[in-house]
């Protein structure tokens, strides 16, 4: 099973300058995420829905509870799509700073090597539960009833092209041939079908 960040690793840097509005760590969060939505792995590369940075905690729940500071501290943003983020919103079911979920419902920091615990790609690029609290993720951000995996699946292929593409300019033997034209294909009908369902990633 594939991760859904792919074989991008996100890791939030440590060695940072405290800003008091979290909209100026933007262009750090793009080289730390990917360029990549935290959530469902998205690359803004392909897409033309917008980038969003969430709290992890929620601005709401913070600023209830007393940690004005949790809403400009680096650690708990997200690099996010505009759809993450309003399927995420002010849900916080755990009620804790330091319990994000109680392995049952909650939410799991995509910056951490635990997202893909609880979360992975089926061999159709699908995002799927691999526990309790991934199933709570899934059904939150809506992952089974997006086409995510469209999105995924251009990528991959995309990435298949370019190296076939340079076999083929070293070697024009009719096996490659063949499996470029078979991958074209694939391509384009996923293109056709990004463009239909554009509205509803
Ligand atoms: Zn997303």
């Amino acid at each position: 099973m594939a991760r859904v960040h792919g074989n991008r690793i996100i890791t939030r840097r440590t060695n940072y300058s405290l800003l008091k509005d979290y909209r100026n760590y933007r262009s750090i969060l793009i080289e730390d995420f990917k360029n990549i939505c935290g959530y469902c792995g998205k690359n803004f590369e392909y897409i033309s829905c917008q980038s969003q940075i969430d709290h992890f905690i929620p601005l709401s729940f913070c600023k209830e509870n007393g940690k004005d500071e949790l809403t400009y501290k680096y650690e708990n943003l997200v690099y996010s799509c505009s759809v993450c983020n309003r399927n995420k919103s002010n849900d916080w079911p755990s009620k804790s700073f330091t319990s994000h979920h109680n392995n049952i419902q909650g939410y799991v920091d995509p910056a951490s090597s635990d997202y893909d615990v609880h979360l992975s790609r089926d061999e159709n690029g699908s995002i799927i539960a691999n526990t309790e609290v991934g199933n709570y993720m899934v059904s939150h951000f809506k992952f089974n009833v997006r086409p995510i995996d469209i999105i995924w699946l251009v990528e991959q292929l995309q990435e298949k092209l370019i190296v076939l593409e340079k076999k083929i300019e070293q070697q024009m033997d009719n096996e490659s041939f063949k499996e470029f034209y078979i991958i074209s294909k694939k391509l384009n009908k996923s293109f056709s079908t990004l463009k239909e369902h554009k509205e509803q990633l």
